[in-house]
Protein backbone atom coordinates (compact mmCIF):
# COMPACT_ATOMS: atom_id res chain seq x y z
CA UNK A 1 0.00 0.00 0.00
CA UNK A 2 1.62 3.77 -0.87
CA UNK A 3 0.94 6.22 2.11
CA UNK A 4 1.00 9.48 2.14
CA UNK A 5 0.48 12.81 3.88
CA UNK A 6 -3.61 11.75 3.11
CA UNK A 7 -3.55 8.43 4.66
CA UNK A 8 -5.98 8.52 7.82
CA UNK A 9 -4.86 6.26 10.51
CA UNK A 10 -7.99 7.43 12.18
CA UNK A 11 -11.56 6.24 11.49
CA UNK A 12 -14.26 8.96 10.73
CA UNK A 13 -15.98 8.77 14.27
CA UNK A 14 -15.75 12.10 16.55
CA UNK A 15 -13.63 11.81 19.31
CA UNK A 16 -16.23 10.48 22.10
CA UNK A 17 -14.12 13.18 25.04
CA UNK A 18 -15.77 15.99 26.61
CA UNK A 19 -15.31 19.03 25.07
CA UNK A 20 -11.68 20.35 25.29
CA UNK A 21 -9.92 16.98 26.58
CA UNK A 22 -6.19 16.92 25.56
CA UNK A 23 -6.16 13.39 24.66
CA UNK A 24 -7.12 14.67 21.39
CA UNK A 25 -4.07 16.62 20.98
CA UNK A 26 -1.74 13.48 20.99
CA UNK A 27 -4.18 11.35 18.99
CA UNK A 28 -4.12 14.06 16.16
CA UNK A 29 -0.29 14.15 16.45
CA UNK A 30 0.04 10.30 16.18
CA UNK A 31 -2.24 10.38 12.83
CA UNK A 32 0.10 12.97 11.53
CA UNK A 33 3.38 11.03 13.09
CA UNK A 34 2.29 7.56 10.92
CA UNK A 35 1.61 9.79 7.99
CA UNK A 36 5.14 11.44 8.05
CA UNK A 37 6.74 7.96 8.35
CA UNK A 38 4.45 6.71 5.78
CA UNK A 39 3.65 3.45 7.90
CA UNK A 40 1.04 1.08 6.54
CA UNK A 41 -2.29 1.20 8.70
CA UNK A 42 -2.26 -2.57 8.33
CA UNK A 43 0.89 -2.81 10.27
CA UNK A 44 0.02 -0.55 13.20
CA UNK A 45 -1.12 -2.09 16.20
CA UNK A 46 -2.79 0.05 18.51
CA UNK A 47 -3.41 -1.15 22.50
CA UNK A 48 -5.39 0.25 24.97
CA UNK A 49 -7.21 -0.15 27.91
CA UNK A 50 -9.52 1.14 30.80
CA UNK A 51 -10.11 4.62 31.31
CA UNK A 52 -10.35 7.38 29.45
CA UNK A 53 -7.29 6.92 27.04
CA UNK A 54 -8.82 3.13 26.50
CA UNK A 55 -11.96 5.04 24.43
CA UNK A 56 -9.27 5.64 21.58
CA UNK A 57 -9.61 1.98 19.57
CA UNK A 58 -12.61 2.62 17.69
CA UNK A 59 -10.99 6.17 16.63
CA UNK A 60 -8.16 4.46 14.75
CA UNK A 61 -8.09 2.77 11.44
CA UNK A 62 -5.28 0.08 12.19
CA UNK A 63 -5.10 -3.24 14.28
CA UNK A 64 -6.67 -2.17 17.89
CA UNK A 65 -6.66 -4.37 21.00
CA UNK A 66 -8.29 -3.28 24.71
CA UNK A 67 -7.17 -4.89 27.24
CA UNK A 68 -7.49 -4.69 31.21
CA UNK A 69 -6.54 -1.72 33.20
CA UNK A 70 -3.35 -0.73 33.61
CA UNK A 71 -2.07 -3.62 31.22
CA UNK A 72 -1.79 -2.24 28.12
CA UNK A 73 2.43 -2.91 28.28
CA UNK A 74 1.86 -6.07 28.84
CA UNK A 75 -0.91 -6.82 26.44
CA UNK A 76 1.39 -5.23 23.87
CA UNK A 77 4.74 -6.54 25.03
CA UNK A 78 3.02 -9.82 24.00
CA UNK A 79 1.97 -8.44 20.87
CA UNK A 80 5.35 -7.03 19.72
CA UNK A 81 7.07 -10.27 20.98
CA UNK A 82 4.75 -12.11 18.23
CA UNK A 83 5.71 -10.04 15.35
CA UNK A 84 8.66 -9.08 16.33
CA UNK A 85 9.72 -11.39 12.90
CA UNK A 86 7.42 -9.85 10.80
CA UNK A 87 8.73 -6.30 8.83
CA UNK A 88 7.22 -3.02 9.39
CA UNK A 89 5.09 -4.14 12.33
CA UNK A 90 4.64 -1.51 14.76
CA UNK A 91 2.71 -2.12 18.43
CA UNK A 92 1.92 1.50 19.94
CA UNK A 93 0.27 1.45 23.30
CA UNK A 94 -1.93 4.23 25.00
CA UNK A 95 -2.18 4.37 28.73
CA UNK A 96 -3.76 7.03 30.96
CA UNK A 97 -1.44 7.77 34.13
CA UNK A 98 -4.10 6.31 36.30
CA UNK A 99 -3.47 2.86 34.18
CA UNK A 100 0.20 3.64 34.41
CA UNK A 101 0.25 3.27 38.13
CA UNK A 102 -1.91 -0.09 38.67
CA UNK A 103 0.01 -1.49 35.78
CA UNK A 104 3.85 0.17 36.46
CA UNK A 105 5.47 -3.49 36.83
CA UNK A 106 4.25 -3.94 33.44
CA UNK A 107 5.69 -0.62 32.12
CA UNK A 108 9.08 -1.34 33.67
CA UNK A 109 8.91 -5.06 32.78
CA UNK A 110 8.58 -3.94 29.21
CA UNK A 111 11.19 -0.91 29.49
CA UNK A 112 14.03 -3.95 30.87
CA UNK A 113 12.97 -6.31 27.97
CA UNK A 114 13.81 -2.98 25.91
CA UNK A 115 11.68 -4.91 22.47
CA UNK A 116 10.27 -2.70 20.19
CA UNK A 117 6.93 -1.20 21.02
CA UNK A 118 6.29 2.44 21.93
CA UNK A 119 3.64 3.40 25.07
CA UNK A 120 2.19 6.64 25.07
CA UNK A 121 1.19 7.89 28.59
CA UNK A 122 -1.70 10.69 28.27
CA UNK A 123 -1.44 12.13 31.58
CA UNK A 124 -3.71 14.63 32.90
CA UNK A 125 -2.53 14.04 36.71
CA UNK A 126 -5.92 11.62 37.91
CA UNK A 127 -8.57 9.04 37.15
CA UNK A 128 -10.66 10.64 34.65
CA UNK A 129 -13.14 7.93 34.23
CA UNK A 130 -14.18 8.00 37.95
CA UNK A 131 -14.11 11.35 38.51
CA UNK A 132 -10.66 12.91 38.79
CA UNK A 133 -9.40 10.90 41.87
CA UNK A 134 -5.76 11.79 42.34
CA UNK A 135 -3.02 8.50 40.67
CA UNK A 136 0.90 7.76 41.32
CA UNK A 137 1.79 9.98 38.81
CA UNK A 138 -0.43 12.92 40.61
CA UNK A 139 2.06 15.97 41.50
CA UNK A 140 2.59 16.83 45.10
CA UNK A 141 1.33 21.11 44.66
CA UNK A 142 -1.56 18.93 43.05
CA UNK A 143 -2.29 17.08 46.36
CA UNK A 144 -1.99 20.45 48.36
CA UNK A 145 -5.06 21.33 46.79
CA UNK A 146 -6.95 18.29 47.97
CA UNK A 147 -4.60 18.12 51.08
CA UNK A 148 -4.20 14.55 50.62
CA UNK A 149 -1.18 12.71 50.38
CA UNK A 150 0.91 16.43 49.63
CA UNK A 151 4.23 14.83 51.07
CA UNK A 152 4.35 11.71 48.65
CA UNK A 153 6.05 12.42 45.74
CA UNK A 154 4.50 10.88 42.20
CA UNK A 155 6.52 8.18 40.17
CA UNK A 156 8.80 9.71 37.74
CA UNK A 157 7.98 7.13 34.92
CA UNK A 158 10.75 8.88 32.74
CA UNK A 159 13.10 8.29 35.32
CA UNK A 160 11.69 4.54 36.10
CA UNK A 161 11.75 3.48 32.45
CA UNK A 162 15.66 4.51 31.98
CA UNK A 163 16.78 3.07 34.66
CA UNK A 164 15.27 0.23 33.97
CA UNK A 165 16.46 -0.55 30.51
CA UNK A 166 13.59 1.69 27.87
CA UNK A 167 16.05 2.98 25.07
CA UNK A 168 14.08 5.95 24.39
CA UNK A 169 12.08 7.60 27.41
CA UNK A 170 10.60 11.00 26.84
CA UNK A 171 8.09 13.65 28.92
CA UNK A 172 6.54 16.25 26.37
CA UNK A 173 4.16 18.74 27.24
CA UNK A 174 4.04 21.18 24.36
CA UNK A 175 1.47 20.18 22.18
CA UNK A 176 3.23 21.23 19.13
CA UNK A 177 6.20 18.71 20.19
CA UNK A 178 4.40 15.74 20.68
CA UNK A 179 4.20 15.40 16.49
CA UNK A 180 7.80 14.79 16.12
CA UNK A 181 8.90 13.15 19.38
CA UNK A 182 6.28 10.31 18.69
CA UNK A 183 7.92 9.90 15.78
CA UNK A 184 11.39 9.70 16.95
CA UNK A 185 9.77 7.21 19.33
CA UNK A 186 7.98 5.05 16.65
CA UNK A 187 11.32 4.85 14.83
CA UNK A 188 13.92 3.77 17.49
CA UNK A 189 14.03 0.53 18.08
CA UNK A 190 13.19 -1.23 21.45
CA UNK A 191 11.11 -0.04 24.20
CA UNK A 192 10.25 3.91 23.97
CA UNK A 193 7.95 5.81 26.18
CA UNK A 194 6.42 9.11 25.81
CA UNK A 195 4.68 10.72 28.34
CA UNK A 196 2.23 13.64 27.06
CA UNK A 197 0.40 15.98 29.39
CA UNK A 198 -3.11 15.70 28.42
CA UNK A 199 -5.40 18.59 30.13
CA UNK A 200 -8.65 17.41 31.57
CA UNK A 201 -11.08 20.16 31.68
CA UNK A 202 -14.17 18.20 33.68
CA UNK A 203 -11.68 17.43 36.42
CA UNK A 204 -8.53 18.85 36.14
CA UNK A 205 -8.92 22.83 34.95
CA UNK A 206 -8.32 23.87 38.77
CA UNK A 207 -4.78 22.30 38.72
CA UNK A 208 -3.57 23.69 35.25
CA UNK A 209 -0.92 25.23 37.62
CA UNK A 210 0.18 21.94 38.81
CA UNK A 211 -0.04 20.60 34.86
CA UNK A 212 2.06 23.30 33.91
CA UNK A 213 4.78 21.85 37.01
CA UNK A 214 4.70 18.68 34.43
CA UNK A 215 4.88 20.60 31.40
CA UNK A 216 8.07 22.65 32.81
CA UNK A 217 9.34 19.07 33.59
CA UNK A 218 10.24 17.69 30.14
CA UNK A 219 12.77 15.42 30.08
CA UNK A 220 14.48 13.13 27.51
CA UNK A 221 16.98 10.49 28.13
CA UNK A 222 18.04 7.77 26.06
CA UNK A 223 20.09 4.87 26.24
CA UNK A 224 22.33 3.57 23.17
CA UNK A 225 21.09 -0.05 24.25
CA UNK A 226 20.13 -2.01 21.41
CA UNK A 227 16.81 -3.43 21.21
CA UNK A 228 16.46 -7.06 22.49
CA UNK A 229 15.77 -9.18 19.07
CA UNK A 230 13.40 -11.96 19.36
CA UNK A 231 14.60 -15.49 17.95
CA UNK A 232 12.18 -17.88 16.28
CA UNK A 233 12.28 -20.68 17.95
CA UNK A 234 9.73 -23.07 16.33
CA UNK A 235 8.24 -24.08 19.30
CA UNK A 236 5.53 -26.91 19.04
CA UNK A 237 1.95 -26.08 19.77
CA UNK A 238 0.71 -27.83 22.75
CA UNK A 239 -1.38 -29.24 20.91
CA UNK A 240 1.05 -30.59 19.06
CA UNK A 241 3.22 -31.37 22.20
CA UNK A 242 0.11 -33.14 23.43
CA UNK A 243 0.10 -37.01 23.89
CA UNK A 244 -1.74 -39.28 20.85
CA UNK A 245 -3.57 -41.57 22.83
CA UNK A 246 -5.08 -44.69 20.54
CA UNK A 247 -7.80 -47.13 21.90
CA UNK A 248 -5.82 -50.37 23.16
CA UNK A 249 -8.57 -52.01 25.26
CA UNK A 250 -12.67 -52.07 25.74
CA UNK A 251 -14.01 -50.46 28.39
CA UNK A 252 -16.14 -52.34 30.99
CA UNK A 253 -18.09 -49.33 32.22
CA UNK A 254 -21.92 -49.47 30.37
CA UNK A 255 -22.71 -45.65 31.43
CA UNK A 256 -21.24 -42.28 32.93
CA UNK A 257 -19.27 -42.80 36.33
CA UNK A 258 -17.64 -40.45 37.98
CA UNK A 259 -15.01 -41.64 40.78
CA UNK A 260 -13.40 -39.47 43.67
CA UNK A 261 -9.70 -40.41 45.47
CA UNK A 262 -9.86 -38.46 48.87
CA UNK A 263 -6.16 -38.64 50.42
CA UNK A 264 -3.66 -36.54 51.58
CA UNK A 265 -1.03 -34.42 50.37
CA UNK A 266 1.93 -36.77 49.03
CA UNK A 267 -0.43 -39.59 48.79
CA UNK A 268 -0.46 -39.78 45.18
CA UNK A 269 -3.93 -39.11 44.73
CA UNK A 270 -3.50 -36.71 41.90
CA UNK A 271 -1.10 -38.89 39.86
CA UNK A 272 -3.88 -41.79 40.36
CA UNK A 273 -6.63 -39.50 38.97
CA UNK A 274 -4.45 -38.97 35.80
CA UNK A 275 -3.31 -42.47 35.49
CA UNK A 276 -7.03 -43.27 35.57
CA UNK A 277 -8.67 -40.39 32.74
CA UNK A 278 -5.25 -41.75 30.36
CA UNK A 279 -6.59 -45.83 30.96
CA UNK A 280 -9.94 -44.46 30.48
CA UNK A 281 -8.89 -43.30 27.11
CA UNK A 282 -6.89 -46.47 26.04
CA UNK A 283 -10.37 -48.33 26.96
CA UNK A 284 -11.57 -45.77 24.04
CA UNK A 285 -13.19 -43.61 26.89
CA UNK A 286 -13.85 -39.64 27.33
CA UNK A 287 -12.32 -38.82 30.54
CA UNK A 288 -11.51 -35.17 32.92
CA UNK A 289 -9.72 -34.72 35.97
CA UNK A 290 -9.71 -32.38 38.46
CA UNK A 291 -7.58 -31.93 40.94
CA UNK A 292 -8.00 -30.32 44.67
CA UNK A 293 -5.57 -29.27 47.33
CA UNK A 294 -4.59 -26.50 49.83
CA UNK A 295 -1.77 -23.99 48.50
CA UNK A 296 0.36 -25.67 51.22
CA UNK A 297 2.77 -28.30 50.19
CA UNK A 298 3.02 -31.59 51.70
CA UNK A 299 0.09 -31.24 54.02
CA UNK A 300 -3.68 -31.59 54.10
CA UNK A 301 -5.94 -32.87 51.73
CA UNK A 302 -5.72 -34.20 48.41
CA UNK A 303 -8.58 -35.43 46.58
CA UNK A 304 -8.94 -35.47 42.74
CA UNK A 305 -12.18 -36.36 40.77
CA UNK A 306 -12.34 -38.54 37.21
CA UNK A 307 -15.13 -38.70 35.29
CA UNK A 308 -15.61 -41.81 32.58
CA UNK A 309 -17.70 -41.49 29.56
CA UNK A 310 -18.51 -42.98 25.98
CA UNK A 311 -20.14 -39.93 25.25
CA UNK A 312 -18.40 -36.37 24.51
CA UNK A 313 -18.29 -34.78 28.58
CA UNK A 314 -19.84 -31.58 28.47
CA UNK A 315 -20.79 -31.05 31.95
CA UNK A 316 -17.74 -31.65 34.08
CA UNK A 317 -18.72 -31.11 37.49
CA UNK A 318 -19.29 -34.21 40.14
CA UNK A 319 -22.21 -33.33 41.75
CA UNK A 320 -23.27 -37.47 42.83
CA UNK A 321 -20.05 -39.45 42.15
CA UNK A 322 -20.81 -43.24 41.94
CA UNK A 323 -17.65 -44.45 43.57
CA UNK A 324 -15.15 -43.07 46.32
CA UNK A 325 -12.02 -44.32 47.19
CA UNK A 326 -11.06 -42.87 50.80
CA UNK A 327 -7.36 -43.62 51.48
CA UNK A 328 -6.74 -41.40 54.65
CA UNK A 329 -8.40 -39.10 56.81
CA UNK A 330 -8.00 -35.93 55.23
CA UNK A 331 -9.63 -37.10 52.58
CA UNK A 332 -12.28 -38.58 54.21
CA UNK A 333 -12.72 -35.16 56.18
CA UNK A 334 -12.53 -33.30 52.89
CA UNK A 335 -15.12 -35.52 51.25
CA UNK A 336 -17.52 -35.94 53.69
CA UNK A 337 -20.40 -33.73 52.91
CA UNK A 338 -20.60 -35.54 49.32
CA UNK A 339 -21.12 -38.84 50.51
CA UNK A 340 -24.43 -39.95 49.79
CA UNK A 341 -26.30 -43.32 49.71
CA UNK A 342 -26.23 -44.45 46.41
CA UNK A 343 -22.82 -44.09 45.55
CA UNK A 344 -20.18 -47.46 46.29
CA UNK A 345 -17.74 -46.05 49.32
CA UNK A 346 -14.57 -47.60 49.60
CA UNK A 347 -13.06 -46.66 52.60
CA UNK A 348 -9.77 -47.92 54.16
CA UNK A 349 -10.49 -49.67 57.51
CA UNK A 350 -8.64 -47.21 59.69
CA UNK A 351 -11.04 -44.81 59.12
CA UNK A 352 -14.54 -46.75 59.62
CA UNK A 353 -16.56 -45.43 63.02
CA UNK A 354 -19.30 -46.23 63.81
CA UNK A 355 -21.22 -43.28 62.84
CA UNK A 356 -20.02 -43.65 59.50
CA UNK A 357 -21.06 -47.10 59.19
CA UNK A 358 -24.42 -46.01 60.46
CA UNK A 359 -24.93 -43.20 57.90
CA UNK A 360 -23.78 -45.17 55.43
CA UNK A 361 -24.33 -49.07 55.72
CA UNK A 362 -23.15 -50.20 52.88
CA UNK A 363 -19.77 -49.06 53.74
CA UNK A 364 -16.81 -51.44 51.94
CA UNK A 365 -14.30 -51.76 54.21
CA UNK A 366 -10.82 -52.22 52.72
CA UNK A 367 -7.20 -53.04 54.27
CA UNK A 368 -6.00 -50.24 51.74
CA UNK A 369 -3.18 -49.26 53.67
CA UNK A 370 -1.53 -52.83 54.14
CA UNK A 371 -1.89 -53.26 50.48
CA UNK A 372 1.05 -50.82 49.66
CA UNK A 373 3.17 -47.76 51.89
CA UNK A 374 2.18 -44.45 51.79
CA UNK A 375 3.33 -43.01 48.63
CA UNK A 376 1.21 -45.65 46.71
CA UNK A 377 -1.87 -46.42 48.97
CA UNK A 378 -3.59 -44.25 46.70
CA UNK A 379 -2.76 -46.34 43.30
CA UNK A 380 -3.38 -49.76 45.25
CA UNK A 381 -7.11 -48.24 46.02
CA UNK A 382 -7.96 -47.34 42.40
CA UNK A 383 -6.46 -50.79 41.43
CA UNK A 384 -8.64 -52.53 43.66
CA UNK A 385 -11.68 -50.75 42.84
CA UNK A 386 -10.63 -51.13 38.85
CA UNK A 387 -10.45 -54.40 39.22
CA UNK A 388 -13.79 -55.11 41.71
CA UNK A 389 -16.01 -52.75 39.57
CA UNK A 390 -14.84 -53.99 35.92
CA UNK A 391 -15.13 -50.25 34.78
CA UNK A 392 -11.78 -50.41 32.84
CA UNK A 393 -9.30 -53.36 31.94
CA UNK A 394 -6.16 -53.57 34.68
CA UNK A 395 -3.94 -53.28 31.30
CA UNK A 396 -5.23 -49.79 30.51
CA UNK A 397 -3.94 -48.69 33.69
CA UNK A 398 -0.49 -50.71 33.72
CA UNK A 399 -0.80 -48.94 30.33
CA UNK A 400 -1.23 -45.29 31.37
CA UNK A 401 1.78 -45.65 34.45
CA UNK A 402 4.08 -46.66 31.41
CA UNK A 403 5.69 -43.47 30.62
CA UNK A 404 5.77 -42.93 34.66
CA UNK A 405 9.86 -43.05 35.48
CA UNK A 406 8.72 -44.85 38.26
CA UNK A 407 6.55 -47.23 36.03
CA UNK A 408 8.47 -50.59 37.64
CA UNK A 409 7.46 -49.47 40.94
CA UNK A 410 3.53 -48.79 39.92
CA UNK A 411 3.35 -51.51 38.00
CA UNK A 412 4.54 -53.78 40.85
CA UNK A 413 1.91 -52.24 42.91
CA UNK A 414 -0.87 -52.88 40.47
CA UNK A 415 0.12 -56.55 39.93
CA UNK A 416 0.05 -57.14 43.82
CA UNK A 417 -3.10 -55.76 44.21
CA UNK A 418 -4.92 -57.93 41.61
CA UNK A 419 -3.16 -61.42 41.59
S1 LIG B 1 -12.98 13.08 32.01
FE1 LIG B 1 -11.19 14.28 31.54
S2 LIG B 1 -9.76 12.81 30.61
FE2 LIG B 1 -11.78 11.90 30.54
S3 LIG B 1 -12.59 12.44 28.55
FE3 LIG B 1 -13.31 13.99 29.99
S4 LIG B 1 -11.78 15.60 29.87
FE4 LIG B 1 -10.88 13.79 28.93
Amino acid sequence: MTTNLKTTYLTDKKFPFCPGCGHGISINALNKALQELSYDPKDIIVVSDIGCSGLIDPLFATHTIHGLHGRSPALGLGVAMGVAQKQNKKVIAFIGDGGATIGLQHILEAARRNIDMTLIVLNNLLYGMTGGQISGLSTQKYKEIIDFEKDVPPFDLIQLTHASGARFAVRVNAPNKIKDTLKKAIETEGFSIVEAASLCPSYGMKRMNELMEVVENENILEHKRPATKIVDQETPSLIEQSQVIETKFDAGLKKRKGIIIAGSAGGGAQSVARFLAIAGMYAGLNTTMKGEYPITVGTGFSVAEVIFDHKPINYTGLDKPDYFIIVTEDGLNKVKPKLHRDAKIYIDEKLVTDDLRYAFPELIVVPFSKMANRKSTALAAATYVLNKEQILPIEALKEAVGTHRLKDVFVDVIDKVTV
